[in-house]
């Protein structure tokens, strides 16, 4: 087996046991005769999956019971106009900090149905190479919620703290970090975000929304736009993206025999350490924009001294079968998009590949 390196932003790795397991269950779940994309999703088997998903992350994450777990599909991006839409309406405000291109996208959404304001931005010269202090944000203690992006894909910053919002809960889109460590979810009302990164693959869409924030939740739209339908109906009321869900279980159930959460944030601690101590070491040749205490865990961007070495750096990448790493079109340069789910063992390889180059190079 001649696996890649695989440094996709996402869609992005799956671990090699749970690729295994699909396929040895594939043509026959569950003693059923039938693979789990051809069950009923009002199964008693299927009902064993999606239940064991929901009470998997909520055992991994330590999610008390005054939160509703949801599968529900249309990405992250649905998500976007799903919460304004049940939390905000005429009149009624949120504080959006906008840190990246997907919080911009956010906040887009919410103008359309609310009135969101902009907490902080660190749009800078157009680029957002940090995340915004705490004393830099212009929070209004009306607000139904704030909105942040706990980790920015494409410009490749994360909150290592998560805001002081006081009495106003947190909405966070955690699309590209969710369950990279164990965190304090309490001061969370909702979380979002899509599979395809850390948790499984594209498809499913997870919501957490804490209970007072749902009461909130609005009742004169439309039906499958309401948190409360999917809540009520355990989001069953139409037909879940049943795989997606399925290869999401699998994906709890190897984070919790490898040693849970903690488990995956000191792997994810070294394999960052990894790179950016190459990046550090040869600060002339690997030119990291990002702010050093907002450095993503999942996603290093770095440029190269030119355009021509960077294409010389992708070029000789494809030799060691590593794959993902052009920068976003938006951005350019390299992304190292690692991912709970990138080996140790890859990350290994592509810093010494990274050392190698910048010796050859610098
Ligand atoms: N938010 C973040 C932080 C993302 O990285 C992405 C996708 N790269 C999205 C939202 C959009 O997700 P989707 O394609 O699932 O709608």
């Amino acid at each position: 087996m001649n696996r890649a390196h695989n440094f996709n932003p996402g869609p992005a790795a799956l671990p090699l046991e749970v690729l295994q397991k699909v396929q040895s269950e594939l043509l026959d779940f569950a003693g059923t005769g039938m693979s789990i994309l051809e069950v009923s999703h009002r199964s008693k088997d299927y009902e064993a999956v999606h239940n064991a998903a929901q009470s998997l992350m909520r055992e991994l994450l330590g999610i008390p019971e005054n939160y509703h777990i949801l599968f529900l599909g249309g990405g992250a991006s649905l998500q976007f106009s799903m919460v304004p839409m049940n939390l905000l309406g005429p009149g009624v405000s949120a504080d959006y900090v906008i840190t990246g291109a997907w919080s911009q996208k956010a906040f887009k959404e919410a103008k359309l149905v609310g009135n969101p304001r902009v907490a902080a931005t660190t749009e800078e010269d157009g680029k957002f190479t940090r995340i915004p202090k705490q004393e830099e944000l212009q929070l209004d203690p009306q607000a139904r919620y704030v909105h942040i992006t706990s980790n920015n894909t494409i410009f490749g910053t994360q909150w290592h703290t998560f805001p002081n919002t006081g009495n106003v809960p947190i909405v966070a889109d955690m699309s590209s970090d969710f369950l990279w460590r164990p965190f304090d979810i309490k001061p969370f009302g909702l979380i979002y975000g899509g599979a395809q990164k850390n948790l499984g693959p594209a498809g499913v869409t997870v919501v957490i929304i804490r209970d007072d924030l749902l009461a909130l939740c609005r009742e004169d739209i439309p039906i499958i736009l309401r948190f409360k339908t999917h809540a009520k109906d355990n989001s069953l009321y139409n037909t879940p993206p049943v795989f997606a869900i399925y290869i999401v279980k699998l994906v709890l159930e190897w984070i919790k025999e490898k040693g849970g959460l903690a488990w995956m944030e000191q792997e994810n601690r070294a394999k960052a350490a990894r790179i950016y101590g190459v990046i550090d070491s040869y600060p002339e040749f690997y030119r990291a924009p990002v702010a050093k205490d907002s450095r993503s865990f999942m996603n290093a961007v770095f440029r190269l001294p030119s355009e021509e070495l960077e294409n010389k750096f992708l070029e000789g990448a494809k030799a060691h079968r590593f794959v993902g790493l052009k920068g976003h079109r938006s951005v350019g340069g390299i992304r190292v998009s690692m991912y709970n789910y990138v080996p140790k063992s890859s990350v290994e390889e592509l810093a010494r590949y990274m050392e190698e180059f910048a010796r050859a190079h610098a």
